[in-house]
C-alpha cells in the first residue's frame, strides 16, 4: 500500500534510452491521471482519479523523531517524494482510502464490472497466446479443469505480472529458442531477453528497542485491537484503518550519486509483531524498525520454464547481491540507518539495537550478515523489457517485438526497475497503455 512513483531521473533514463514517451515529463500527466491524492489536485498530483491516496491516519510517534534525527546524521527532509522533494525522510503515502486497501482491482475493475463489454473469468490460468500467422489471434486457458478459448478481435493484452508474462511468452512459442526447444516447445519467434533482465529491490531490516512505551505493540494488545477493527467498520477510521508504516524516504549514500540509491521505510513497530493479551501472549518488546532498499540495482536475474505444463510454477533466479555495487548500496544504506538512529532525539529513546545485527560493526562482518539476511522487496520487474533496440521483447508501445496483436503491460517492461516500490509505476504503465490500446494521442508531456 506504499504510494511511490520513483524518481523523476528514472523516466528520463527510460528516455534516453530511446523510449520516446517515457521520459519523466511524458509520464507525469499519467501519473495525475491515475491518482486522486489527498491534497487535491497540485501541479504534480492528481485530485480526481479512481486511484485514492492518503497519508497515515493516525498520528505517528516515529516521523517527528526521525526526521530530527536525520537532519543532524545529514539527510534532508521532504513533504513530498512523489512531487517538488523526490529526496529526504518523509511521511508514507499510502493507497488507501476510506479506511480500505485502494488496489488496482477496486479503483479501476470493479467499478467497470457491469459494462457489457466486460466480461471478468476467474479461476482461469491462462495457458497460451494463440498466434496465427505472426499475429496473435487469443488465449487459450484452463478452468475448473476445462480447457477454454477466447479470441480477440483486435489485439491481445497479458498483465501477468513480473514472472507470468514472461511464462506465458516462453508457453506460445516466443522466448530463447534453445531454452524453448528443451520442452519441446515450438518455436514461433527465438526472442532471447524473454524472462531476462530480472530486477529486484534487494533489502534488510534493521530493528532497535526502545526504552519507552510508544511504538505500535500497545496497539496490538487483543482488546484495543478489537475496539479498532471495530471503530474502522463503523468509521473507517483508526489504526485498523491504515498501517503502521509511517516514514517513506529516499535517501542518496554517495555524494557524488545524482539520485537516492536506497529506500528506507520506517515503522514504529518491529517486523515480528504480534497481536498478544496478557497472561495469553507476551508482548514483543517496543522496537522502532527500518526497511532498506537498493533502488538500482546492478544484479541481474532470470526466470526459467521448469516444464512445458502452464500449471507447473516459472524457476526464479534473483542473483541477489551478484553485483558487488549492490552489496556496497545495501551496507551504505545499512549504516545510514544506524547513523540516523545514533542521533538525538532518537539517541535518547534507543535501548539498544537488536540481535542478530548488534555487534557486527566491521564491512566485512555487515557484508557477511547482510547476505545471510537480505531479501527481496516483492518488487521484480523487466523480465519483458521494452526497449528501442532489435533484442528488447516489447518496443516503446508495449508490442511484442516479432508477433502482431500482442502487447504486454505490466511492471515486466520497466527497461529497469524504477527506484520506488512498484505499483504507482505499473499502475502509470497500464494508464499509458490504455491511450495506446485505444489509439489515442499521449497526453501533453508537464514539464515542471
Ligand atoms: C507482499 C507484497 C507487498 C507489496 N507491497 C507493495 C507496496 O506497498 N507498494 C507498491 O508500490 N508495491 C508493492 N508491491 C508490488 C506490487 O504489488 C507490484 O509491483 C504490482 O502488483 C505489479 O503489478 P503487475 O500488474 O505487474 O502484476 P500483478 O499485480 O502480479 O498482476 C498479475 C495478475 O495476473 C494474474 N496471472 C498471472 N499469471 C496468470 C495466468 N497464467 N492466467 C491468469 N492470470 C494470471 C495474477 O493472478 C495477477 O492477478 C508488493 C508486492 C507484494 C507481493
Amino acid at each position: 500500500m506504499i504510494y511511490a512513483r520513483g524518481h523523476p531521473l528514472d523516466f528520463d533514463q527510460w528516455r534516453q534510452m530511446g523510449l520516446a514517451g517515457w521520459g519523466s515529463a511524458d509520464v507525469l500527466p499519467y501519473f495525475k491521471r491515475a491518482e486522486r491524492n489527498w491534497r487535491g489536485e497540485t501541479a504534480h498530483h492528481g485530485g480526481s482519479g479512481p486511484l485514492k491516496v492518503s497519508q497515515p491516519g493516525v498520528k505517528s510517534p516515529i516521523y517527528d523523531l526521525v526526521s530530527s534525527s536525520a537532519e543532524k546524521a545529514g539527510f534532508p527532509k521532504s513533504s513530498d517524494y512523489n512531487g517538488a522533494e523526490p529526496e529526504g525522510i518523509a511521511p508514507a503515502e499510502m493507497t488507501i482510502g476510506d479506511g480500505k486497501r485502494w488496489s488496482s482491482a477496486r479503483a479501476y475493475l470493479r467499478p467497470a464490472l457491469r459494462r457489457m463489454n466486460l466480461s471478468v473469468e476467474t479461476q482461469a490460468l491462462a495457458a497460451k497466446v494463440l498466434i496465427e500467422n505472426g499475429r496473435a489471434v487469443g488465449v487459450q486457458y484452463r478452468q475448473r479443469g476445462i480447457v477454454k478459448k477466447a479470441y480477440a478481435d483486435r489485439e491481445v493484452i497479458l498483465s501477468g505480472g513480473t514472472y507470468n508474462s514472461p511464462h506465458l511468452l516462453m508457453l506460445s512459442g516466443i522466448g530463447p529458442a534453445d531454452h524453448l526447444a528443451e520442452f519441446g516447445i515450438p518455436v514461433i519467434v527465438d526472442r532471447k531477453e524473454v524472462g531476462q533482465n530480472l530486477e529486484e529491490h534487494v533489502n534488510t531490516a534493521i530493528s532497535f528497542d526502545i526504552n519507552q512505551p510508544i511504538s505500535f505493540t500497545d496497539h496490538l494488545r487483543l482488546d484495543k485491537l478489537t475496539l479498532s477493527v471495530m471503530q474502522w467498520a463503523l468509521f473507517g477510521t483508526d489504526n485498523a484503518a491504515s498501517f503502521p508504516c509511517h516514514i517513506a524516504s529516499f535517501i542518496r549514500v554517495r555524494p557524488e550519486a545524482e539520485r537516492p540509491e536506497i529506500e528506507l521505510l520506517m515503522s514504529p513497530v518491529s517486523p515480528d509483531v504480534q497481536i498478544w493479551f496478557p497472561g495469553i501472549k507476551k508482548p514483543v518488546p517496543h522496537r522502532f524498525s527500518s526497511r532498506v532498499a537498493v533502488l538500482h540495482p546492478r544484479s541481474r536475474g532470470q526466470v526459467r520454464l521448469r516444464s512445458a505444463n502452464p500449471a507447473d510454477p516459472i524457476r526464479i533466479f534473483w542473483n541477489l547481491l551478484a553485483d558487488p555495487y549492490d552489496l556496497e548500496t545495501l551496507r551504505l544504506g545499512f549504516k545510514a540507518v544506524r547513523s540516523i538512529f545514533a542521533q538525538e532525539p532518537l539517541k535518547s529513546v534507543i535501548a539498544g539495537e537488536t540481535a542478530p545485527s548488534a555487534g557486527i560493526e566491521s564491512d566485512a562482518d555487515i557484508d557477511a550478515y547482510l547476505r545471510k539476511v537480505c531479501m527481496t522487496a516483492h518488487h521484480p520487474a523487466s523480465t519483458c523489457r521494452m526497449g528501442s533496440d532489435e533484442n528488447a521483447v516489447v518496443d516503446e508501445q508495449l508490442r511484442v517485438r516479432g508477433v502482431t496483436g500482442l502487447r504486454v503491460a505490466d511492471c515486466s517492461v520497466m527497461p529497469h526497475v524504477v527506484g520506488a516500490n512498484t505499483n504507482a509505476p505499473t499502475i502509470m504503465i497500464a494508464e499509458k497503455a490504455a491511450d495506446m490500446i485505444r489509439g489515442k494521442a499521449p497526453l501533453p508531456a508537464i514539464h515542471i
